[in-house]
């Protein structure tokens, strides 16, 4: 029979591996079930009684059965390898995975598209997260990023608000191309990813063929406490491939889950995907002398002044066990760092600190560490905190409670303090709409994107922008002008072609 891949073939697969046996059916106490064919009634014709913990069990549990969906990053893929560390970095970094060459660190990873529901389909234009956890002896971190190394805003206070205008109005419960393009034009720092998601790599084939950044800025402490900042880039060693606007449409429709099955189908037949990292550099002194904000995550730092250096390989060699249990439950948060790796002031990094592991106290619970996908298992945590809802360890057994005590409860060291910053200035809320949204995205068009890049790109954004209203497609000839001449003319040429085309067949 066609198609039957490894995917297609997984309850096979278990069929094998129990050999064919069944185990014993229990109620979720345990309690071994003597039929599950028929609810317990009185008389055959009766109505169900009460006492059939058989059924009841069943149903109220599946009438739980779904937790919070993400607010975004909602329909997601994972996998679990590991990291290599490949070349030396000590010099900036004494973080566990990179102490030394050779050293191998276990790691899970989530990719995801990020507007859609957790049904939506894995090819629609979209960032796609790429979310990465190494389980460390120094605890788990997690660098939680994109495909692309930079985002559409770089103050968190309008993180919900642009969230919004990517999912369905609240009305017609519809995507709204006046929502989307309103946002996007009256805050112009969204021009530069916009750019880069409306050029083809915003329709990546799959997860395998993207790249992963880490987006933000980072700090990396030595073993002497001297540091610099930093970025983080996955190159995928498979090569870069995208879907064209067409593909990615028609396959919405034939195979909304074919990023899912195609990372599966790879791991589960041998085929290991696997990305390069790098990193870049910039010490405290280039910083404070360069051109643009380093913190500004709209903006990239240039790998020509601070170039990529290699740091080591990840690969992906092993699917979920269980979707739900290590995908759906799997937490990561940009707070989630080991000593060595330090947050920057980047305003968007620090958002994130907060919201993301106040979101699984949420969607997960209290206890959301002790579920095995996301327990820091390579250390051993020792802490204060106690109790709290679905508390599933032994609770830190005897040990005390409070700190400080007279009893060897865990201590604190000095050896792992981070390092000290002044902070530049008076406490306000500085604006920075027009810190410069449009040089770097200029070069994108004129520098890196090939003619038929700059030809589908802006096909993909007419595409899209014919369906907003009139005087928000001129606001974009505006700003995508502001990028470039060329390109605002040739926005405002193939918006014009689209008019003209549905003029036309309104006339039919
Ligand atoms: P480089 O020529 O050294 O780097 C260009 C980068 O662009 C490469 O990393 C390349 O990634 C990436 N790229 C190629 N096509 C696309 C695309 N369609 N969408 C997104 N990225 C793409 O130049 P600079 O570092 O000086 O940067 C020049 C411009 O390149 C920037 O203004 C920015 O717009 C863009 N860029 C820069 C990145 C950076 O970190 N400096 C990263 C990504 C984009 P690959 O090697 O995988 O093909």
């Amino acid at each position: 029979m066609a198609n039957r891949d490894k995917a297609a073939r997984q309850l096979e697969d278990h069929c094998t591996a129990q050999k064919g046996k069944s185990d014993r059916l229990t109620t979720s106490t345990g309690c071994p079930i003597d039929n599950k064919l028929a609810t317990m009634t009185a008389g055959a014709r009766g109505p169900v009684l009460i006492q059939d913990f058989v059924f009841t069990d069943e149903m109220s549990h599946f009438g739980r059965e779904r937790i919070p969906e993400r607010v975004v990053h909602a329909k997601g893929a994972g996998a679990f390898g590991y990291f290599e560390t490949t070349h030396d970095i000590s010099k900036y970094c004494k973080a566990a995975p990179f102490e030394s060459v050779g050293k191998k660190t276990p790691v899970a990873i989530r990719f995801s598209t990020v507007g859609g529901e957790s049904g939506s389909a894995d090819t629609a234009r979209d960032p796609r997260g790429f979310a990465v956890k190494f389980y460390s002896e120094d605890g788990n971190w997690d660098l939680v990023g994109n495909n692309t190394p930079i985002f559409f805003i770089r103050d968190p206070m309008f993180f919900p608000s642009f969230i919004h205008t990517q999912k369905r109005n609240p009305v017609t419960h519809l995507k709204d191309p006046d929502m989307f393009w309103d946002f996007i034009t009256l805050r112009p720092e969204a021009t530069h990813q916009v750019s880069f998601l409306f050029s083809d790599r915003g329709t990546p084939d799959g997860y395998r063929h993207m790249n992963g950044y880490g987006s933000h800025t980072f700090k990396l402490r030595n073993k002497d406490g001297e540091y610099v900042f930093c970025k983080f880039h996955f190159k995928c060693d498979q090569g870069i491939k995208n879907l064209n606007r067409h593909r990615a449409g028609d396959l919405s429709a034939t195979d909304p889950d074919y990023a899912i099955r195609d990372l599966y189908n790879s791991i589960a037949t041998g085929n290991f995907p696997s990305w390069s990292l790098h990193i870049q550099v910039m010490t405290q002194e280039q910083a404070d002398k360069h051109r643009d904000n380093p913190f500004d995550l709209t903006k990239v730092w240039s790998q020509k002044e601070f170039p990529l250096l290699p740091v080591g390989k990840m690969v992906l060699n092993l699917n979920p066990k269980n979707y739900f249990a290590e995908v759906e439950q799997i937490a990561f948060s940009p707070a989630h760092m080991i000593p060595g790796i330090e947050p920057s002031p980047d305003k968007m990094l620090q958002g994130r600190l907060f919201s993301y592991s106040d979101t699984h106290r949420h969607r997960l619970g209290t206890n959301y560490l002790q579920i095995p996908v996301n327990c820091p298992f390579a250390a051993r945590t020792r802490s204060y905190q106690r109790d709290g809802p679905q508390c599933v360890t032994d609770n830190q057994g005897g040990a005390p409670n409070y700190f400080p005590n007279s009893f060897t409860g865990p201590m604190d060291s000095k050896s792992y303090e981070q390092t000290k910053f002044t902070c530049p200035g008076e406490a306000a809320r500085y604006e920075t709409g027009d810190d410069d949204n449009y040089t770097q995205a200029g070069i994108f068009w004129r520098d890196v994107l090939s003619e038929a890049d700059r030809e589908a790109t802006v096909d993909n954004m007419a595409s899209h922008i014919k369906d907003a209203a009139e005087y928000l497609q001129k606001r974009t000839v505006v700003q995508w002008g502001k990028c470039d001449e060329d390109w605002g003319k040739r926005l405002e040429a193939k918006l014009a072609e689209y008019k003209t085309q549905a003029s036309a067949t309104a006339n039919l």
